[in-house]
């Protein structure tokens, strides 16, 4: 989610620590000493609502979310995929690692995508599963994703049913951006620059892995006047890549060329939540005004972009699922002040409310969840998510020190379970 707006310093740190903002450039090893960091602070208690402890999960149907590609949340062979951030203390200092963990939606059952029993998931126990941030399925139970190693940045392709971390392409000192798979290929961008009389220009060479052969291909540069806008590919698919820049969202085809526009961005807009439909070739995106604090959710198919006329004309986050779409209104709840220099106001934006509208007849919406303060269910690294009757989220510790306050989510191995029908609670803890 890019809506950062709230961030602090402090939660800046947090955001180190914190593992699954899809945004994240660089997978750096964080080292700070957050023992000192913590001792000064206290959790605020929120009151946790009357919700019974969920006693038997009911498997929801993956209908639901099937075939919706999102960076909101990976989604493969009926698991859903996220990241916590392990913390390992050493005599001096605390560091964090980005570690991926599922639930199986099918049974409940959740695990780190490490499976063996006897790994605590650190450097020490020689974890090979740590520090992957961006990942990408191109079969089922295997991904690719690129990983800092010793300031090499390499590509690897994951198979998780067999166990295997193998590295399929090692970068010469330059950066690897990972875009996706299509048709059997793996796609990145290997990115260099050149400092010329002060200016610094990038350069983005697209290359791909042939997921079978492991063949490295080149594809050639993408064009300056799309690395001068800050273009970057969110999206392939038809043959097409799919571009969000800082002025417009647009395609080309997979050699940069045939662009057309899909939407065009004014200075105080931002793109919010984006979903792909992979089933109905339709994509859904939210154009906010953070000035004026409205949101607008529009659908992009066959060359046309519509409006989706909804009750609300302010929506902060969505997330669409196969018949519904899900989402929350711009509706600040104010927590305090941030300790940073600027003395940010730290909010949930979405007021802890979730609507429901039909996706073929949006028109009209209900309020299906109120978290009425018990729980932040939105924090500025990670949205909720809702599959079946159930919705998922981080839960950040709303930390006060003497006048300030701020969310941490960096220390918490977990994740909340809520059935909002049945009114049940599960705290997903991992060790
Ligand atoms: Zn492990």
């Amino acid at each position: 989610m890019k809506n950062i707006k709230c961030i602090s310093i402090l939660l800046f740190i947090v955001f180190l620590f914190s593992a699954s903002c899809r945004e994240s450039k660089i997978d750096e090893q964080i080292l700070l000493d957050i023992e000192d960091f913590n001792d000064s602070f206290h959790a605020f208690e929120l009151n946790r609502g009357n919700f019974l402890p969920e006693r038997n999960y009911i498997s929801p149907s993956t209908e639901n979310i099937n075939g919706i590609i999102s960076s909101n949340y990976n989604f493969n062979d009926d698991k859903f995929y996220f990241w916590l951030t392990k913390k390992y203390d050493t005599a001096d200092q605390s560091t964090g690692r980005n570690m991926i963990a599922y639930v199986n939606i099918k049974t409940g059952i959740h695990h780190y995508i490490c499976t063996d029993l006897l790994c605590k998931h650190t450097e020490f126990d020689e974890c090979k599963y740590l520090n992957f941030s961006d990942i990408y399925f191109a079969e089922k139970n295997v991904f690719y994703t690129a990983r800092m190693d010793d300031s090499i940045h390499t590509i690897y392709q994951v198979d998780l049913d067999r166990d295997s971390v193998v590295k399929v392409y090692k970068s010469q000192g330059s950066y690897l951006r990972a875009i996706g798979s299509y048709k059997k290929n793996f796609y990145f961008f290997e990115i260099n620059h050149k400092t010329v009389n002060k200016e610094t220009k990038y350069y983005e060479n697209l290359k791909s892995i042939d997921i079978n052969t492991k063949n490295i291909e080149e594809h050639g540069c993408l064009l300056e006047k799309y690395t001068d806008i800050n273009a970057s590919v969110f999206y392939i698919g038809n043959d097409k890549f799919y571009f969000m820049s800082l002025n417009k969202i647009f395609t080309t085809d997979l050699f940069f060329e045939n662009e057309t526009l899909i939407c065009k961005i004014a200075e105080d807009e931002r793109i919010g939540d984006y979903y792909y439909d992979e089933k109905t070739d339709e994509l859904f995106f939210n154009v906010r005004n953070q000035e004026e604090n409205t949101g607008t959710i529009y659908v992009y198919k066959n060359d046309e972009l519509n409006k989706i006329n909804m009750p609300h004309e302010n929506i902060y986050c969505f997330q669409l699922t196969n018949n519904m779409i899900y989402y929350s209104p711009y509706d600040p709840i104010y927590y305090g002040t941030a300790a940073d220099f600027q003395h940010t106001q730290v909010y949930d934006y979405t007021g802890g409310k979730i609507y429901a509208a039909d996706k073929n007849n949006p028109i009209k919406a209900k309020l299906i969840f109120d978290a009425e303060k018990n729980f932040i269910i939105y924090n500025p690294f990670n949205s909720y998510v809702i599959i079946g009757d159930y919705l998922y989220f981080d839960d950040p510790e709303l930390v006060e020190d003497g006048e300030f306050i701020y969310f941490n989510v960096a220390q918490k191995l977990e994740k909340v379970r809520i059935n909002m029908k049945e009114n049940t609670i599960k705290y997903i803890r991992f060790e």
